[in-house]
């Protein structure tokens, strides 16, 4: 085999057309700037198709979780827990207010927060203010029992559905479980808007307060008045075009991910892997990006420093790194699943919380008796796979092909 002469991605933008007209349209009109007809349609829509009564159009998603956090009350010394097998972006918006975060071990069945966990944190840190629970690779949590858990014990609860736009849970879509929650237009996400990001939540004034607070916190004056601290949050006018441009095509990027998602699940059947799971019978994922996990017994021997990794080559086994390296010496993107924070440099004195309870103080993924930090495994036996909805079922193959050598 040789090498993509493309590059295959792990995910790329797809763009239609749409964008470049309504992109065009601010042009036009010159409305160049954080006000204008695509701001307020790419509102609207993303509020109809989410289900939730207001959305607030800004710059990223870090921006949204930030208000978010702000809006849930989080001051300074508060404790919040966190999902631990995420993007650092979940997290970091709990330290802009210098609050502390405390991490939930993951669990097996949606590789997202593990409620069993989350009722033991409350035990360990009663009085915890909010919860900040994200639906990884476009998989929903369980979100009933999370959100029941957080309101028995007087927390918030914010949902970090960057990954999870147009997923649904028991019918529901994510992004509207939190009192307060965040979607993302990243250029590498379901759908784009080159950059971006929304605030969505029921609340009225909170909706009122974030847009205040995304524009540098003005009051009603005839001069620049200020009485609370501001930011210069606010989604661009030509962003948003990008934006409105790609919601209706929602619906089919979902569709060519799940399909990507299947093409793999049926290829790897009969390896010693599985795919990244979800609960069938009450969610229906975005399947933004496809994941396997190499069973324990086909895992090759396979040991990561802080910035490097090593492997030792075994018959019939491999590791995540030897299929990433393969991947990219074919041309392909593949990449390693999201770091747990509790293994992150930057939060080694922060808390973690395990099923069994305080889980800091061990020294690996596997103590006698089974694994106990749930994270720590999936980061070293998983990875994300190409998943580019651009990718032809001919290009999957030869994936499907690269993938499959390394168990050799
Ligand atoms: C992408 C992402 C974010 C942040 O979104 P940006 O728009 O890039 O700021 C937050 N959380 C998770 C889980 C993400 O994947």
């Amino acid at each position: 085999m040789k090498p993509f002469d493309k590059k295959i991605w792990l995910s790329s933008p797809t763009m239609h057309g749409d964008e470049l007209t309504y992109i065009n349209d601010a042009y036009t009109k010159n409305w160049m700037s954080t006000v204008g007809e695509n701001i307020n349609e790419a509102e609207r829509i993303a509020a109809e198709k989410v289900g939730c009564k207001y959305a607030v159009a800004l710059s990223c998603g870090t921006a949204a979780l930030h208000l978010a956090v702000k809006l849930a009350g989080v001051k300074a010394g508060d404790t919040v827990f966190c999902s631990d097998m995420t993007f650092a972006a979940t997290v970091n918006p709990v330290l802009y207010e210098k609050a502390v975060p405390v991490f939930i071990d993951t669990e097996y069945d949606t590789w997202n927060m593990d409620p069993v966990a989350l009722e033991k944190a409350f035990e360990l840190y009663p009085g915890a203010k909010a919860v900040v629970v994200a639906d990884l690779y476009g998989t929903p949590a369980k979100l009933d029992e999370i959100c029941e858990i957080a309101e028995r014990h007087g927390a918030v609860v914010i949902e970090d559905a960057a990954e999870s736009l147009g997923a649904t849970y028991k019918g529901r879509q994510t992004g509207t479980f939190g009192a307060y929650n965040a979607i993302s237009f990243n250029g590498n996400k379901i759908i784009t808007g080159s950059s971006g990001g929304m605030l969505l939540t029921d609340d009225k004034s909170a909706a009122e307060k974030a847009r205040k607070w995304s524009t540098q916190s003005r009051e009603a004056a005839p001069w620049y008045q200020h009485e609370e601290i501001g930011y210069n949050y606010r989604m661009s006018n030509v962003v948003a075009g990008v934006v409105r441009g790609q919601f209706p095509y929602l619906e089919s990027h979902i569709a060519q991910k799940k399909a990507i998602y299947e093409r793999y699940k049926a290829a790897f059947a009969d390896l010693p892997v599985t795919m990244n799971p979800y609960d069938a019978e009450n969610s229906e994922p975005n399947f933004w990006l496809s994941c396997m996990l190499i069973d324990e017994e086909a895992m090759a021997k396979q040991v990561r420093s802080d910035n490097e990794s090593c492997y030792i080559k075994e018959h019939g086994k491999t590791c995540p790194d030897e299929i990433l390296e393969t991947l990219a010496k074919y041309n392909a993107e593949g990449r390693p699943i999201w770091k747990p924070m509790h293994m992150q440099p930057i939060f080694r004195m922060h808390g973690f919380v395990t099923r069994e309870g305080n889980g800091r103080g061990m020294t690996n993924a596997y103590i006698a008796g089974g694994v106990v930090d749930v994270g720590a495994d999936i980061f070293s036996r998983g990875l994300c796979l190409p998943s580019d909805n651009k990718m032809t079922a001919d290009e999957q193959d030869i994936i499907i092909e690269i993938i499959r050598s390394c168990f050799n």
